[in-house]
Order: C-alpha cells, then structure tokens, then sequence
C-alpha cells in the first residue's frame, strides 16, 4: 500500500438516507474489506464466535447472491437468546441483508439489514431495520455508523408500540455495544 493512498479514505458516498437512530459510532484500525468480512461473510469465525459467547444457536448464514439494480443479497437465520426474565426464552430472527450498489471493495460497504422476530409476543406487529455503513477511513481504517429504526407493520396498541420501541432500542444499543468490544479488541491486536 502506497503511504499516498493510505491517507486519502476513500472519495465514495453512501446513498442511503441514514434513517433512524444512530446507535454505533466507531473507528476501528481494521481495514474495511478486512472488517466486512469479519461481519459479512458467509465463512466469518469471527460472526460464529460472537454469536456462541451471546449464546445464540443455529447460527446458518447464506451466501451473497445478486440480487435487482447491482445490489447483493443473503439471509442469515438465527436463534437469539433473551435475557427477559419472563417470557421466552429465545427467538428466531431471520435477517434479509441487501448490499447496496454504491458498496465498492477496498472502500465502502453499505448494507441495509432487515430484521424479523419469531417466537415472542407482537413478533408480527414489528421488524428492524438497520443500515450498516462501512467506510474506509483516512489512515487506511474503518469508520463503521449503524443506524436502527423499528418498523410497524400492523397498527397496535400505543402502550405496545412504546414497549416495542423501548426494548428494541435497548436490545439493539446492548448488541451494538458488546459487537463494538468485540471488533476493538481485534483491531487494538492488529496495531501491534
Ligand atoms: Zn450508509
């Protein structure tokens, strides 16, 4: 890598409208195909292993395929324990992943996340939708911004939507939080 191009980022633009709640907001010193991989490949140890210290099962992540207008798309099933004291204990979740066209390796990775509960109550009333940005920051790094909106698909309850919306953003800045730690400790390691 030239010393020139390791100090220019990248001249690339997302092209979603960033919607939603900012809830990551991180520099990692991993390059940004290295960090893609970790959490977008359909091989990644790293995404496995995250997922077995949270506990979740029947991890199976599909490949990329092309999908309409250049953009690529994969679903990942999984079943994600819950902390909740009552209630159940676990949940299906199926994410729709779709790679944006404006996504260019060695520079920008822009994917929008589509997230579908099973198996707990209101779980057809709702989705999530987060948009993971990936953008190769000026030493040659990562700038990583994920952004989350909670989606009503059928019309309920005020006192259930404000429910709905409080958890979700709590689980959403729990997962966040504990994938940031995990993504630091690799990339203070990669420094060395
Ligand atoms: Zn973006």
């Amino acid at each position: 890598m030239k010393s020139a191009e390791m100090s220019t980022g990248t001249s690339r633009t997302c092209d979603s409208d960033h919607d939603g709640r900012l809830i990551m907001k991180e520099h990692f010193r991993l390059q940004v195909d290295k960090l893609f991989n970790m959490l977008f490949s359909s091989t990644s140890t790293f995404i496995a292993d995250f997922h077995d210290k949270r506990k979740s099962t029947e991890l199976c992540m599909g490949p990329w395929k092309n999908g309409k207008d250049g953009q690529q798309v994969r679903h990942i099933n999984v079943t994600v324990a819950l902390q909740a004291n009552v209630g159940p204990k676990s949940s299906k979740v199926t994410e729709f992943q779709t790679m944006r066209a404006c996504s260019c390796p060695g520079e920008i990775y822009s994917i929008d996340v589509l997230s579908v509960n099973e198996g707990i109550p209101y779980a057809d009333v709702f989705n999530i939708a987060t948009h993971y940005c990936l953008v190769r920051s000026e030493n040659n790094g990562t700038d990583m911004l994920v952004f989350g909106n909670v989606n009503f698909i059928k019309s309920t309850w005020a006192v259930v939507k404000a429910f709905i919306v409080k958890h979700s953003y709590e689980g959403l800045s729990e997962y966040f939080h504990c994938l940031s730690e995990q993504l630091q400790e690799v990339s203070k390691k990669e420094k060395k």
